[in-house]
């Protein structure tokens, strides 16, 4: 089963929005599973403290090596095959579908949600952390950035969506963004649906959409145009092609 361990001072936040529509309905149904833990427990003193102020000086104050250590190493202890660890960070790579289809397609995740001004840098380096940022944005902590990463994992474990194709097509997955979507009514303030989608072709339909998501990406999203762009240049190039076997699987 796909599990979430989730490294929180604020466990109460969970599962949050986690715990409702399909997400939650497939967390019910043990088809995931969300472990939560409160760092808090592995604090120092009477107190239990976790953070403490920064060395150099500067403002806020930042989570402590050992503690943070301590609550990794205690889940890790009842665990049999190693799960990614992930520290939800701005200064992390940026979360990507793929990475996102990835990490669906394994055992879980152990996510650390950090507070203040962040994590002491040694323990990030000890356990060998990976860093993801769910956007160039600060964040006041981990764990909106722990649900949307497992928000986007759990969508796509079978049995949690209810029409599998509609993975497929979505914005990213061909490195384009998604197609406009329409329903009823036919007309809305005066504005028609596009009459290709009620044509019943196709063919047409299909042409069409592509060409939006292509319009969209190329409009909005440089960043995605330009490489999409090249493999569909290199795509349409004899001398690619012949290096293909002859089945016409990619090499
Ligand atoms: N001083 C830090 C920001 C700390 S924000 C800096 O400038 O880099 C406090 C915590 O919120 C972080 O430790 C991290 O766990 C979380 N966080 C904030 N922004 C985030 C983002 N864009 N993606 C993922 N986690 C984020």
């Amino acid at each position: 089963m796909w599990r979430a361990s989730v490294l929180t001072l604020f466990p109460e936040m969970f599962p949050g929005p986690l715990g409702v529509s399909l997400a939650g309905k497939a967390l019910a149904q043990n088809i995931w599973a969300l472990d939560v833990r409160d760092i808090r427990e592995h604090g120092i003193g009477k107190h239990r403290s976790v953070d403490d102020t920064p060395s150099g000086g500067g403002p806020g104050m930042v989570m402590r090596a050992d503690v943070a250590a301590a609550a990794i190493d205690a889940v890790r202890r009842d665990e049999s095959a190693a799960r990614p660890l992930i520290y939800l960070s701005p200064k992390g790579a940026p979360l990507t579908q793929a990475r996102v289809r990835d990490l669906s397609t394994g055992t879980g995740a152990i996510l650390f949600c950090g507070r203040f001004e962040g994590l002491d840098e040694r323990v990030i380096a000890s356990r060998a952390m990976e860093e993801i940022s769910i956007g160039d944005f600060v964040l006041a902590g981990g764990e909106v950035a722990a649900m949307a990463l497992i928000e986007a994992c759990v969508r796509l474990i079978p049995g949690v969506m209810g029409a599998e194709g509609s993975k497929i097509e979505e914005s990213f997955e061909g490195g384009l963004l998604e197609y406009p979507h329409y329903t009823r009514p036919q007309s809305f303030e005066g504005t028609e649906i596009p009459p290709v989608l009620t044509s019943g072709d196709h063919g047409e339909i299909a042409r069409w959409r592509k060409s939006e998501a292509e319009r969209l990406t190329r409009s909005r999203r440089p960043d995605l145009w330009a490489p999409y762009e090249s493999r569909s240049r290199s795509a349409r190039t004899p001398g690619y092609r012949t290096k293909r076997p002859p089945d016409g699987r990619k090499p």
